[in-house]
């Protein structure tokens, strides 16, 4: 047994995908085939039906993405009431905007302030607030990243093109089944009055991974 998924995952209704990076061509990698024939027979003895897992996915391909996490954080700016909610319980936050149809366990939402920014990382495998930011990347998921980002997060934000204030504190988060991170990145400055959708083409994905920065004001489209 060399490497075992943590399948307790898989619950949120997302495949997890961890075996992405062992694609070698056309040839299936175990876990695939295994994802494979377990589908196969759930699907024979109508446990599932097809077209149900069909939305599913669907749905993580072109409906659930980054953008939902735009705007929680374009909210958060633009309303200081769901910003104070948003840090409370992000999890309920959340669901109460209706944008997603469910949320997992535990959605966290820790916000960067002068001084101190957020970084989140799984360690162990590839833990991702998929209802917030859809499909994670690539890099997400490698063994650098999930080493690194712990041992040497200014390093790993260097290569991201982040460079942070050397008094900056950096804290990172390690996800894990039960518990998700969206990092809340600071306002950028000259934007206060903006509306949320404007607000919200300032938020990236890598903002709210804590690899990046938002955008600048004038990146904004008027
Ligand atoms: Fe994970």
């Amino acid at each position: 047994m060399t490497k075992q998924p943590d399948h307790r995952h898989d619950r949120h209704g997302a495949h997890h995908d961890h075996d992405q990076h062992h694609d070698h061509g056309s040839e299936l990698t175990e876990m695939q085939l295994r994802v494979r024939a377990l589908e196969t027979i759930l699907t024979e003895k109508g446990y599932v039906d097809q077209a149900a897992l069909d939305a599913i996915v669907d749905a993580y391909e072109t409906k659930i993405g980054p953008h939902i996490g735009q705007r929680v954080v374009a909210r958060a700016w633009a309303d200081p009431a769901f910003r104070k909610a948003l840090l409370a319980d992000g999890t309920a936050a959340i669901a109460g905007l209706g944008l997603v149809s469910r949320i997992g366990d535990h959605l966290v939402a820790v916000e960067n302030a002068p001084g101190l920014h957020n970084m989140v990382v799984c360690t162990l495998c590839s833990c991702y607030p998929w209802e917030v930011l859809g499909l994670p990347p690539v890099w997400y998921k490698s063994a650098p990243y999930r080493a690194r980002a712990v041992k040497d997060p200014r390093g790993v934000l260097a290569e991201f093109g982040v460079t942070l204030p050397a008094d900056t504190r950096i804290r990172v988060w390690d996800s894990t089944a039960e518990t998700r991170f969206l990092v809340l990145p600071l306002q950028p400055a000259g934007t206060e009055g903006w509306s949320e959708e404007r607000l919200a083409q300032l938020v990236t994905r890598d903002a709210m991974i804590g690899t990046g920065l938002p955008k600048r004001p004038h990146e904004a489209a008027s």
